[in-house]
């Protein structure tokens, strides 16, 4: 079916490569692609960038002046939102996420970024990250008191308008796979709050794609996403008012791979980025993608035929948080091996 999209600023460089991974694919007895959604751009890279797309034309279209959104202190989303907002114009406020907002912490990676780009930041503790939606509306009641105006865009850009951007994405991926010999294939990607995982899902499902999408979640649980999934799913189809059933079974989180918690790494989820990135030369980031793709090879090593004969997995980006961990490898890079 023709999939009609809404409005959509283009700031992604797409469609993006698929790759195969030749000798990684040898070693796993699997054919093994990569979709390098890490190429939508520079500043302005990885996975949020489809989600913006959209977000963005919304906020044109409401005429705002100002976006508001916020995350985890290294957060790749807000670092997006502060580069796409000063490639448009607007402005940003960010509310960012800190053990100790008196202290914030140094300026490095995408806290740099964000800085760079003009963002105002407000550090916010975790106790008052859990209060966000009142603290994202008291942002833009300052906004508007100062004669602005405001778009609030959720944690991650996953809400409905967000999840276009990986519906446009699984088209992409679908015209790419139409040109490969057809097998069973699974679309694994990272999933940190959802809204990837729900526009591949419900893209797979508009186009009648015959691939199969995992999440391989990389915080909270399997019962945390398959709700947050669930909902973004419903408020999407309710919004744009299509005919599309989703349900529990179309929402595949494999869960037991979170390790030590949300950007929280253990020593072999570094070792495989670096494993990978000695093999092939491409770099995933500790807090997402690496920690899915360590889920992923822990996976095939006790079922080879986990996920079908062919993976793509989803390359989300995420390579400015490597450099907000460069401690954590000087271990496993100190030996000459
Ligand atoms: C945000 C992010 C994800 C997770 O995507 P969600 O849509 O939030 O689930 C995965 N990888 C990277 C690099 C990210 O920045």
């Amino acid at each position: 079916m023709t999939i009609e999209y809404p409005e959509r600023i283009e700031l992604a460089n797409t469609p993006t490569p698929l790759q195969r991974l030749q000798r990684t694919s040898q070693q796993l007895g699997v054919e093994l692609w990569i979709k390098r959604d890490d190429l939508t751009g520079c500043e302005l890279s990885g996975n949020k960038v489809r989600k913006l797309e959209f977000l963005f034309a919304r906020a044109r279209e409401l005429g705002v002046d100002t976006v508001i959104t916020g995350g985890g202190e290294q957060s790749n989303h807000c670092r997006a939102t502060a580069m796409a907002a000063a490639r448009l114009g607007l402005r940003c406020r960010l509310l960012l996420r800190t053990i100790k907002p008196a202290v914030p912490p140094k300026l490095t990676a995408n806290i740099l970024l964000d800085k760079l780009a003009g963002a105002d930041i407000r550090w916010i503790d975790h106790d008052q990250w859990k209060d966000r939606a009142a603290l994202f509306a008291e942002e833009a009641a300052a906004v508007n008191a100062a004669g602005g105006s405001a778009y609030i865009i959720p944690e991650g850009g996953s809400n409905a308008t967000g999840a276009w951007g990986y519906v446009r994405a699984a088209e992409e991926l679908h015209n790419q796979l139409a040109e490969l010999p057809s097998k069973a294939t699974t679309v694994v990607y990272a999933c940190g709050s959802g809204g990837t995982g729900a526009g591949l899902i419900l893209g797979k499902k508009l186009l009648g794609a015959p691939f199969a999408v995992a999440g391989i979640n990389v915080c909270d649980d399997r019962a945390y996403f398959v709700d947050a999934i669930g909902s973004i799913c419903r408020d999407f189809i309710e919004q744009y008012k299509l005919e599309l059933q989703i349900d529990e079974t179309d929402i595949e989180i494999v869960d037991g791979h979170v390790g030590l918690g949300y950007a929280k790494s253990r020593p072999a989820e570094l070792e495989t980025i670096r494993d990978l990135c000695r093999r092939e030369g491409i770099v995933l980031d500790p807090v997402y993608s690496g920690k899915a793709w360590h889920g992923m090879l822990q996976e095939l090593a006790t079922d080879r035929a986990r996920f079908g004969e062919r993976i793509v997995f989803v390359h989300t980006g995420g390579i400015f948080g490597l450099f907000a961990a460069s401690e954590a490898f000087a271990d496993i890079l100190r030996a000459r091996t």
